[in-house]
């Protein structure tokens, strides 16, 4: 019986070179050298980058693609962004937050990203983006894993009905517990939101992600009350704290105790440098922070960590385009990732580490797991970070759901006819 698809001569991330992926029913059912079997479908990925699909933990789908409606944002800054959600808000349907919603998905498929955590804001009375997130998840669960996050934007306390909200949002369907204990009224209004949600999350077997700590302020320390509520409730491996930019600017002494209790705790961290490398440090003059959580320490002390995009063409961001690999290479450069090994880990950060994270099953390249992979035109991981090139085929479950065509460029200088290829400028045999 002949296979359903053979994906010949691939490189992995792992640097494994010249490896036949075989694909049957939906899975991985061989990953070797030189798979005799015939397939109904061979690519031949000549030595090229195969890798498990992009995964971004952490986004705001029921924000995206809205930029300009009602208005642009004109500082750039978070508080207009957040005024300007307010105003948008209002005017929201659920038939225009489907159609920006799947436009986004279909962007974000032919990227190579197959599944996304999004945050749906849950203190509109309507819970209109609730309503239609949760029908964008059915539409596109064939091709594109949607979790969703009880986000209550405006305070789970501070908000007039955010604690009622955010109950009917899990009961509709909603997948995972989040909260934003620094914009709560006090900080102990902050902390008692955390301990309140993450209750709530044990009570349901659910996951936990909040916002936490999205300032500039040292003394923002909710990471740490979210840690001492993880190992309360026995929720390790479940619970991630988003953003955590106060880690940037906390006191060196204080981090040396909180990075181990992080760790104790099993809570993960996600980072979305785009954003924070925009929006924070915005009240200093100079020297002025880049506001981006501590990766390499998070790292060495053994607390999982990924890059989230958070935003694409919203009020709070005009740019991005579903890119995990521009969400990587900013990751790299803020945290200044640049060692070989670091640099290798910044592709996980948007792969493997957010997959394991959010808690994706199935997930990776080894027999057994889905047969989703997506084929670069780069040689490796770093290759692929450098160029953000094309993703010549994207796989879900043995089928090839997206194609680009390779890119190249033609010059003809003083007469010099040549074929140019950004590849052409790596290390031979890659890195
Ligand atoms: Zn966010």
């Amino acid at each position: 019986m002949a296979l359903d698809l053979i994906v010949r001569n691939a490189r992995l991330p792992d640097l494994r070179q010249g490896v036949d992926i075989a694909c049957q029913a939906g899975r991985i059912v061989a990953l070797e050298h030189a798979i005799t079997a015939e397939a109904a479908r061979v690519i031949d990925a000549g030595g090229r980058l195969v890798a498990p699909p992009f995964v971004d933990p952490h986004f705001h789908l029921d924000a995206t693609l809205s930029m300009g409606i009602p208005r642009l944002n004109r500082s750039g800054t978070l508080l207009e962004g957040i005024a300007l959600w307010g105003e948008l808000k209002p005017l929201l349907t659920p038939e225009a937050v489907i159609e920006r919603a799947m436009r986004y998905c279909d962007l974000a498929v032919a990227q190579g990203l197959l599944a996304i955590r999004s945050h749906v804001d849950v203190c509109d009375d309507r819970l209109v983006g609730v309503e239609a997130l949760l029908d964008v998840r059915a539409r596109v669960s064939g091709y594109l894993d949607l979790q969703l996050v009880a986000f209550p934007q405006d305070g789970y306390f501070r908000s007039p009905n955010g604690v009622a909200n955010l109950k009917r949002a899990l009961d509709m369907g909603v997948d995972v517990v989040g909260g934003i204990p620094h914009f709560e009224a006090t900080m102990a209004d902050g902390a008692a939101s955390v301990k309140a949600l993450c209750e709530i999350a044990a009570e349901r077997g659910a996951r936990v992600d909040m916002h936490c700590d999205e300032t500039d302020d040292p003394q923002s320390r909710h990471i740490e009350t979210l840690a001492a509520e993880t190992r309360r409730l026995g929720l390790a491996g479940r619970v991630a704290g988003s953003h955590l930019t106060s880690m940037h600017s906390m006191d060196n002494y204080y981090v040396s105790k909180l990075l181990p209790l992080m760790a104790e705790a099993g809570v993960a961290a996600i980072a979305n440098p785009l954003i924070n490398i925009v929006i924070q440090g915005r009240h200093d003059t100079y020297p002025k922070r880049r506001g981006m959580t501590r990766v390499p320490e998070l790292r060495a002390h053994g607390v999982p960590v990924a890059f989230g995009s958070d935003c694409v063409m919203d009020p709070w961001y005009p740019l991005g385009q579903a890119d995990m690999l521009e969400v990587a290479a900013m990751g790299l450069h803020v945290a200044q990732l640049t060692g070989l090994e670091d640099m290798r880990w910044c592709f996980d950060a948007v792969t493997t580490e957010a997959a394991r994270i959010i808690g994706l099953e199935g997930y990776g390249l080894e027999v057994g797991c889905h047969a989703d992979m997506v084929l670069l035109q780069a040689r490796d991981a770093i290759e692929a970070i450098r160029l953000k090139p094309p993703r010549l085929a994207v796989i879900r479950r043995g089928k090839v759901i997206a194609e680009a065509a390779e890119r190249s460029s033609r010059l003809a200088l003083d007469g010099r006819p040549a074929r140019l290829d950004p590849a052409d400028y790596a290390p031979p045999g890659g890195l």
